[in-house]
């Protein structure tokens, strides 16, 4: 097994702690900036390098969802059929009304997103009408596609305020009250040092499969939350 040896233990404290660097924490981080007041602090934390982390690192040729000229009202629709009802409708309408902006900005940072012939040189803002290939889906030429996203989430939040290659592996509960994080650790993968993050809110937002959230799986990070019972299919598995 390997071992730490003797880290150096740093402790950070921000107002904000993004976890993670992926597409959900670039978009909060560029919002974040717009929104923020004066004094507030914010770190952000990867355990990758944010430029080629996460779901989207070696790009994606399609952006799931873009409404155009089509009804957010029939977007829930779709949402809600597909998940059996089982959905928060006012949160996928927003969704519905608010993605378009996010697409706009993808092609304003440099995102190149295929057009309809005749449209080819007119932005998606301007009302250029963009190639689907399904009824929300549309077709980008996204190699590059987190590359670019990074590249604002950085510009916004400036690289002093962002530490790659820390992997998070434990949420702490606050002292005072019992349902509250207030903080997190994580190990350096590049030095020897352990990252004890203490902050007022903290945003989550690791993507969907290392379970530093609530894990799905008794093989998951265990995060201070309870951890479902062994699934028989698994007890001789882990011992
Ligand atoms: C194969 C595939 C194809 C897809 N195709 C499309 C598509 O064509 N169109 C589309 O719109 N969507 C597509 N998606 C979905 C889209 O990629 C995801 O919905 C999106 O990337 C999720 O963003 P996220 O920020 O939640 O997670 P991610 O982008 O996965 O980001 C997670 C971030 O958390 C960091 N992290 C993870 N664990 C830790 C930890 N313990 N400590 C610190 N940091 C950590 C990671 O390094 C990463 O930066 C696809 C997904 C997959 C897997």
């Amino acid at each position: 097994m390997g071992s730490f040896g003797n880290p150096d233990i740093v402790e950070v404290q921000s107002d904000i702690l993004i976890i993670g660097g992926g597409m959900a924490a670039c978009g909060c981080a560029f919002e974040l900036m717009r929104w923020l007041p004066e004094g507030v602090t914010v770190r952000l934390v990867d355990k990758a390098a944010m430029e080629r982390s996460g779901a989207v690192a070696q790009g994606l040729s399609a952006i799931n969802t873009y409404l155009g000229e089509q009804d957010p009202a029939d977007y829930v629709r779709m949402v809600s059929n597909d998940l059996m009802g089982i959905v928060r409708d006012d949160l996928i309408y927003d969704v519905g009304r608010h993605v378009d902006n996010s697409v706009q900005l993808f092609e304003e940072w440099g995102l190149p997103i295929w057009k309809q012939p005749g449209d080819e040189e007119k932005s998606l803002k301007a009302g250029g009408k963009p190639v689907r290939s399904g009824k929300w889906q549309i077709m980008i030429n996204g190699e590059s596609y987190k590359t670019i996203v990074a590249e604002a989430a950085k510009k916004a939040l400036g690289m002093d305020r962002i530490q790659e290659r820390i992997f998070i592996v434990k949420l702490l509960l606050d002292a005072n009250e019992s349902n509250r994080i207030a903080g997190a650790v994580g190990f350096s993968n590049r030095e020897d040092k352990i990252y004890v993050f203490k902050a007022n809110a903290i945003l989550c937002v690791a993507g969907g499969a290392v379970n530093v959230f609530r894990p799905r799986s008794v093989l998951g990070i265990r995060c201070g939350m309870p951890v479902p019972p062994t699934p028989w299919w698994r007890r001789s598995a882990v011992s």
